[in-house]
């Protein structure tokens, strides 16, 4: 259990020049505001806030986004409106603690309930992403407090989180956060296999603890002698559900997964990591496939890194993940790493969305035309929550598409007129059908013919996003008016 002491120490280790005055303020406000209310664990309600702060503040996140997560159930649930916090911690705060009530409480009452906070969610995080970490802190602490609920809301929180806020965390970069989330979940939606894979991981990490250790001291030695700056070096554990859904894909085999500990090693700029990588090389075989480059290719989220898994000596395999400081930050924190603290005291607020809120914008563009909520949620697993895969343009550039998804996909997310004018598509310099399933590291090239008159209506019955879908179905309904306007005209 945190105290206000500890938040306030956490704030000045992230940003030893940050103010904290209404942060103090913002805790006697809710401390007072939730006075004599319980949680079902028997602690004092502002225990839930704290801990929501908490976890902004581990997040390094800005002022305003901590204070409002002190203050994120005051207006719901107590007597003290959204007015008198305006009036106490002013516009920008009370804004945010506004974004998280009107997502109410999302729960799964009903279908059409369900549906209806899920389009509100994605609303509130085109306006102001940071409502969503409120949001995701708040969840942590909801469930990391489960056992004091009942089996059937223990079941429903712990499904959502896996089925909608570890997939947005994912999505949104916070690597370190959505990990948390899932293996707090993991343990109530599958207890068996919960019970069963940290048994096995256990055990594994036992066996593997000696031959890492030495790796570790090896490395260092070998970047000493080479005289590269290292910032950090340490083993970190793989996630217990990222670690579970992986061994469903190596027939629950853990010898066939290479990375349950993974040497992280943070160097100083991004030719260190280059150097580093080629030094691991000179030292250990690298198995073949397994060298990722993230630096010069990240992933969709922003995920930058080297990647490479060598064999050591008696036969261990390990993995090894090279970056800088600042990837470092970004694959802990993601988008979240925009609004910490830099140089001087001052956080810098990005007001544009970065490319890794792209999504969410195309996701607002289409989900205004899908008014039946069943079909909206299955639009929403195959567009957010479904398996992605990464191809590339012939530039090189990384496009993100819902797997299976087409070359007509790819053009369309490209762009519109592209998509309407695709004649031909070729992958990795082969001439391939239009409804060709693409596959992740694919190169994509699009052959438009300029004479084309539009897409062709048979699309629809393989394009997988609801990007292309909509396009395709604009262009016919736009075509049919225009013929049906100049029929009555006719007349
Ligand atoms: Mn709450």
């Amino acid at each position: 259990m945190h105290t206000i002491q500890d938040l306030i120490e956490l704030i000045k280790t992230n940003n030893p020049a940050a103010d904290t005055t209404m942060v103090e303020l913002a805790y006697d406000f809710t401390a007072q505001a939730h006075a004599g209310q319980k949680r079902l664990d028997g602690t004092d309600y502002v225990q839930h806030s704290l801990a929501t702060a908490y976890t902004l503040a581990k997040l390094k996140l800005d002022l305003d986004t901590i204070t409002a997560g002190l203050l994120h159930d005051v207006p719901e649930d107590t007597e003290v409106t959204i007015e008198a916090i305006e009036k106490n911690f002013g516009k920008e705060i009370a804004k945010l603690v506004k974004g998280i009530t009107k997502l109410g409480k999302i729960k799964y009452r009903g279908l059409e309930r369900y549906a209806e906070n899920l389009r509100k969610m994605f609303v509130a995080m085109a306006e102001d992403v940071r409502v969503i970490f409120i949001k995701l802190a708040d969840r942590l602490h909801n469930l990391n407090t489960l056992d004091a609920l009942p089996p059937v809301k223990q079941q429903r929180i712990a499904r959502e989180t896996l089925e909608i806020y570890a997939p947005i965390a994912n999505r949104l970069g916070i690597g370190e956060l959505k990990g948390q989330l899932e293996d707090a979940a993991f343990k109530y939606v599958y207890p068996d296999e919960y019970a069963w894979t940290t048994k096995v991981a256990s055990e594994r990490y036992e066996m593997q603890k000696a031959v890492v250790n030495k790796m570790i001291k090896a490395i260092k030695a070998l970047l000493a002698d080479n005289k590269i700056e290292v910032v950090n070096i340490g083993g970190r554990i793989k996630h217990y559900y990222s670690l579970y859904r992986k061994l469903l894909r190596k027939d629950m085999d853990i010898s066939k997964v290479y990375d349950l500990v993974a040497l992280r090693i943070v160097v100083k700029d991004v030719a260190s990591c280059y150097q580093v990588l080629g030094l691991i090389h000179s030292q250990w075989k690298p198995m073949p496939g397994r060298i990722k480059d993230y630096i010069s290719q990240p992933k969709p989220n922003g995920y930058r890194s080297l990647h490479t898994t060598v064999f050591g000596k008696d036969g261990a395999i390990v993995e090894f993940q090279i970056r800088d400081l600042d990837m470092h930050e970004t694959a802990e924190y993601g988008i979240a790493a925009h609004w910490h603290f830099k140089e001087g005291g001052k956080n810098k607020v990005v007001s544009l969305p970065p490319e890794q809120l792209k999504w969410i914008k195309e996701l607002l563009d289409w989900q205004k035309d899908v008014k039946d909520n069943d079909q909206y949620l299955h639009l929403l697993k195959i567009d957010i929550f479904q398996n992605r895969i990464f191809v590339f343009t012939p530039k090189g550039d990384v496009i993100d598409l819902p797997e299976e998804a087409t070359p007509v996909d790819f053009a369309y997310y490209i762009h519109t007129h592209i998509g309407h004018t695709t004649s031909a598509a070729k992958v990795n310099d082969k001439i391939v059908p239009l409804e060709h399933k693409l596959k992740s590291g694919d190169v994509v090239e699009i052959l438009v013919d300029k004479n084309r008159a539009g897409p062709n209506e048979d699309w629809l019955k393989f394009v997988k996003t609801n990007q292309a879908k909509s396009h395709i179905k604009n262009f016919y309904n736009k075509k049919r008016s225009r013929l049906l306007d100049f029929f009555s005209r006719g007349k």
